[in-house]
């Protein structure tokens, strides 16, 4: 008997108002039904929302230290239950479970770090203009926040939007990617057993177009935290403005690895490998563009293409898998679509290109040499295991290449040479930088985003930048005569 599961609307686990259902599939094995999700109408949504509207006065009263206490509550038992949150996670999405538990153990520190932040919610005193005058800011919630999410973080990133949108006083309507709706669901739970009370989260799985769109398109939502692709993305923005509601987009990314030539070639390859074929190369902070420099390029192509080659992919339960599959048959049927791209637009294929293995959506890390900076496969993103490496001569060189894209999210080099490294790192387009380290991998307290077409440019997620997206400043002047 496949589990059904329920969404969370004003304090009741509820079914869609017209019954339907999806499936939620194991991309490592297609036989396998996880469980059934409602499909939420835009009916569900509205009620859903209202009901976030109905309980933001109770909460935004809620002394802020009290709502952290929550969040604190909420880390202890994800770190409680790590093991089984991270097992749903690597059945629905695919990852490994040592990537599973990575990501499950940045949701347990992000409900601690931002459980503080209920201590923080500071305003500003300012100098008088008479003698007679206060004058000071506070900070408040803004309303009701929808937070819409994708399937390749799917513990992670609704986690560092749910908590800080709580903490600072806001209720929240929850639509999680419906490809990994599980460990969404999971969070909820967590949160509620924590002792959040009715109406504060709200929690509606279901198709983008109906029930992201429900939310993108209401009145009586105050902002909207997005992450996925750009094309949604851009979708929700223009849905919004109508409103002129609040809103964080945080979207694709085509992100430059430069390998110099006086690179170490061992830590080159280990973070072209960590960055590219990591989560299978679903993260929008992937390396899926390696620009290398002449004079270390034949063996670095070399040594690259010898690590891809040894991969094992398979089952991420198993404990001798280092790249899970695809998390669809669609994405899948993407990275097969861009490996053709690739080699029609004349780039050298040197490892994979193919499927591997059977009974799920597996495909083997690939590998292109002789990538030239205009071929689609350098310029759109793939989200999958698909690595491009194109060669550079001099730095400058490098640098243009990399900011060759519409994206901007995250860039990495490999040198030794610290003069070499600042200038990538004053001149390269991207809103992170890593100097010896895998674009890929961010820090809970670190402000997180992209530049260019990577994000709307509004503002930035994680650490304290969290504040100026979930709260509003209002200036208070008292005249005491
Ligand atoms: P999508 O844009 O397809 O979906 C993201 C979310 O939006 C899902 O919950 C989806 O629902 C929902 N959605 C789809 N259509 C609409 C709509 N018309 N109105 C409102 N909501 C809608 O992205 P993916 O889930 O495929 O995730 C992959 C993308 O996410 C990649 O482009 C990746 O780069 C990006 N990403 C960016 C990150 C960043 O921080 N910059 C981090 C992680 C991922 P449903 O699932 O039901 O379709």
């Amino acid at each position: 008997m496949v589990q059904e599961y329920r969404n969370y609307i004003g304090g009741e686990w509820v079914d869609a108002a017209d019954g339907a259902r999806f499936e939620n599939i194991n991309p490592a094995d297609n036989d396998e039904v996880l469980g059934t999700f409602p499909k939420a109408t835009a009916e569900d949504v509205q009620r859903a929302i209202a009901t976030a509207r109905e309980a933001f006065p109770a909460w935004a009263r809620t002394p802020a230290p009290r709502r952290g206490a929550i969040l604190d509550k909420a880390s202890e038992i994800v770190a409680a239950r790590l093991d089984e949150f991270a097992e749903t996670l690597t059945r629905e999405e695919g990852k490994t479970l040592f990537e599973a538990r990575g990501e499950v153990t940045r949701t347990r520190d992000v409900f601690k770090y931002h459980s503080g932040a209920g201590w923080r919610m500071t305003g500003d005193v300012l100098p008088p203009t008479s003698s007679d005058e206060m004058i000071y800011t506070q900070r408040e919630p803004l309303g009701v926040i929808g937070v819409i999410t994708p399937w390749n973080f799917p513990s992670a990133i609704p986690a560092w939007k749910i908590a800080p949108a709580l903490v600072y006083g806001n209720t929240v309507v929850f639509k999680p990617a419906s490809f990994a709706p599980h460990s969404a669901l999971l969070l909820v739970e967590a949160l509620l057993e924590a002792g959040l009370p009715p109406g504060v989260i709200n929690f509606v799985t279901g198709s983008g177009s109906v029930a992201g769109e429900a939310i993108a398109s209401s009145p009586d939502v105050d902002g909207i935290t997005f992450t996925g692709s750009h094309a949604v993305g851009k979708e929700i923005y223009q849905t919004a403005v109508d409103h002129m509601t609040r809103i964080q987009l945080e979207m694709g990314g085509k992100n430059p690895l430069i390998v110099l030539d006086d690179a170490d070639l061992e830590l080159a390859t280990k973070l072209a490998v960590i960055g590219g074929f990591g989560a299978t190369g679903q993260v929008c902070t992937a390396s899926s563009r390696v620009i290398v420099q002449q004079g270390i390029a034949g063996e670095f192509v070399d040594s690259l293409t010898n690590a891809a080659r040894n991969l094992v992919v398979g089952n991420g339960l198993d404990k001798r898998t280092r790249m899970g599959p695809a998390v669809s048959a669609a994405q899948l049927q993407t990275d097969l679509d861009y490996i053709k791209i690739g080699q029609g637009e004349g780039a050298k294929l040197v490892a994979g290109g193919d499927r591997a293995g059977d009974g799920g959506y597996f495909v083997q890390p690939t590998v292109f040499d002789d990538v030239a900076p205009q071929m689609r496969i350098a310029q759109e993103e793939i989200f999958g295991p698909v690595i491009g490496v194109i060669r550079a001569g001099s730095i400058d060189d490098a640098i243009e290449k990399a900011n060759d894209v519409g994206f901007g999210l995250s860039a990495g080099i490999v040198t030794n040479d610290l003069r070499a490294a600042l200038t990538f790192a004053n001149n390269v387009e991207a809103g992170v930088v890593k100097i010896n380290a895998p674009t890929s991998g961010i820090a809970v307290h670190v402000p997180f985003g992209g530049f260019k077409q990577s994000s709307a440019n509004t503002f930035k997620e994680q650490g304290e930048a969290a504040i100026e997206f979930y709260t509003r400043t209002k200036s208070i002047y008292l005249t005491h005569g």
